[in-house]
């Protein structure tokens, strides 16, 4: 099926009837996920966003319950079933919600913040046209083209969108659009990225067993501990759990948390087993392209190239990529 460009903003209203909407956008001239308001611009093409539509469902600051002390513990959850749809989501941020499920869902374990949120969301992603000098997803195993976890693939066809719908969410996506869609269009699906990276099948064990390899002294020394890399990361899910107190009453919060922070690890007692950056850079490459693939069977790497471009020591995992795949 297929919508013109010139009915987008019709679509848009029709999905925004019922639930929120984030689209691409901008706010103070960064490229970000916007809430859609009714008719700001949607920057469906060019670069990806600068930052990951990651907060819309696990929020850089979540409140979970209030509680209240006195003669007994009163404890209230905070629960919310936000319906939202997140629209234009790239094949790269898709695979890093791929990723997110496999944690905050699987093995025994639901996060039930993150579940509510994600069975709320219908994912309208759309493909690359235009990939940054930064992205590296297809040597990651991903299709710039294509996110079979979507619930609608949109690509560009030229003066139209052409939509597929790959579940129950996302054909009735596509029955509430029925009367700004026409049969047909043809689907731009040839973006490749130029930048190759050489993440071979071996990588992820071959790592395992580098943990002493001189290389982390090599290609750790330039960081600077700001953590901007884990910020921008689609795929980083680590948090912190914290009280806003007033009295004998107050809020529980969870906050998004670094790996690259030096307090990260650090125990009660002041034993931190990830004492110099050298550990905690270590521990990050290897969690993304080892310890996850080790747990679930794929990367905690998707390519998107965000650290790559905001990393203000240029730390850059592409080389590292490389340079392990030559040892
Ligand atoms: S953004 Fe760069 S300098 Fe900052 S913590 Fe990450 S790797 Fe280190
Ligand atoms: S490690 Fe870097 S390139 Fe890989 S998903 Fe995270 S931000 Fe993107």
């Amino acid at each position: 099926m297929q919508l013109k460009k010139t009915d987008l903003t019709g679509a848009l209203k029709i999905l925004a009837a019922d639930a929120s909407v984030f689209v691409p956008g901008e706010i103070e001239g960064i490229k970000r996920f916007v809430l859609w308001d009714g008719e700001s611009d949607v920057d469906l093409g060019g670069a990806n966003t600068q930052l990951p539509p990651k907060d819309i469902l696990f929020p850089c600051t979540e409140k979970m319950y209030n509680y209240k002390m006195g003669d007994s513990i009163e404890i209230k959850e905070i629960v919310e079933k936000p319906r939202q749809v997140i629209f234009g989501i790239r094949p790269c941020d898709m695979r890093s919600i791929d990723c997110m499920d496999h944690v905050f869902l699987e093995k025994g374990f639901v996060d039930s913040y993150y579940s509510r949120k994600r069975e709320n969301v219908t994912l309208i992603a759309m493909g690359c046209t235009t990939p940054e000098r930064t992205c590296f997803c297809d040597s990651m195993g991903l299709d710039p083209n294509n996110a079979p976890n979507a619930d609608v693939m949109m690509n560009d066809g030229g003066d139209t969108l052409v939509l597929e719908a790959y579940t129950e969410k996302g054909k009735a996506v596509l029955e509430a659009l029925n009367g700004l869609l026409s049969e047909g269009g043809q689907a731009k699906k040839d973006t490749a990225c130029t930048l190759k990276v050489n993440m071979t099948p071996e990588l992820p064990e071959k790592l395992a067993g580098m943990f002493d390899h001189p290389i982390w002294d090599e290609v750790t020394r330039a960081c600077i501990g700001c953590a901007t890399c884990t910020y921008v990361c689609p795929t980083c899910y680590c948090f912190d759990i914290d009280s806003d107190n007033h009295g004998a009453e107050g809020t529980k919060f969870r906050c998004w948390d670094s790996c690259m922070f030096s307090d990260y690890t650090r125990m009660a007692g002041g034993h931190d087993p990830r004492p110099t950056k050298k550990e905690r850079v270590r521990n990050r490459y290897m969690h993304k392209l080892s310890y996850f693939h080790e747990r679930y069977g794929q990367h905690l790497c998707v390519g998107c190239g965000r650290c790559v471009e905001k990393c203000p020591a240029h730390m850059d995992i592409t080389m590292f990529i490389d340079k392990a795949a030559e040892v």
